[in-house]
């Protein structure tokens, strides 16, 4: 039995009801009682309020009831499996799929409302500013340092791509990060490295330990900020358009 071949039924069904009480309220005036079953018939009758027939009226009314009874049955009896033959009809499994699409609507919704909580931007990690951006003994800081001990967690600034993870000249090691909008951070002198080339991490999603590689005269984190286009500026600024104050 399919889905559709229940509705066609349904609306046979309730197509019979009618004629049905129709010759139960018959038969009751036909016999003239009001006990025992017929009580409901002669209820019926009197709301139609219909007078007493002659004593053969309700035989042919009956009749033509029954011809219309059976015109309505012989049209549904055929025409419900006229509606099942269809072959291309097949409501099991497009439920199936259809369900399946609901699911993963919802899923993809969840994903996306957990995604607005996160934080867009985060401090890339916790410790005492002891480096601005600039000129420094001759040459350019281009970028600001975060001095912690030694292991101190680094993470992403915020989602993106890695494009370089491991040894660097004058960094010890580095991370640089792809944002959406071309951005890249640069993460430099960390002990350990927790992410590889081409992955994907979040912001606030740890990517190093922090440490005192390559050029460097204690355990802090260098990082740089380097628009689309153009050279590398002072990350500070930066961090507090996006609500973030080192
Ligand atoms: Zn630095």
């Amino acid at each position: 039995m399919t889905a559709h071949g229940q509705r066609a039924r349904g609306g046979a069904h309730r197509k019979h009801t009618s004629p049905v009480k129709n010759r139960v309220a018959l038969v009751a005036i036909a016999t003239g009682t009001v006990t025992g079953a017929g009580a409901g018939g002669a209820a019926v009758a009197t709301a139609q309020n219909a007078p007493t027939p002659p004593a053969n009226a309700p035989q042919l009314q009956l009749a033509s009831q029954d011809a219309a009874f059976d015109a309505i049955k012989q049209f549904t009896d055929t025409a419900v499996p006229q509606i099942l033959a269809i072959p291309e009809f097949k409501p099991v499994e497009d439920l199936a799929l259809q369900l399946q699409k609901a699911v993963d609507a919802h899923a993809e919704q969840v994903a996306e409302d957990l995604q607005a909580r996160m934080p867009a931007t985060v401090r890339p990690a916790e410790g005492v500013f002891t480096s601005g951006f600039g000129a420094r003994w001759g040459a350019m800081h281009n970028g600001v340092d975060i001095a912690n001990a030694l292991g101190t967690p680094i993470v992403a600034a915020e989602d993106g791509t890695v494009i370089d993870a491991g040894p660097a000249q004058g960094f010890g090691q580095w991370v640089r990060i792809l944002h959406e909008d071309g951005t890249v951070t640069v993460y430099g002198h960390m002990e350990t490295i927790d992410v590889a080339v081409g992955q994907h991490v979040s912001a606030g999603q740890k990517i190093a330990g922090m440490g005192s590689r390559g050029f460097s005269t204690g355990v802090h984190l260098h990082f740089e900020v380097h628009p689309a286009q153009g050279a590398p500026i002072d990350p500070i600024p930066w961090l507090a358009e996006r609500g973030i104050n080192l």
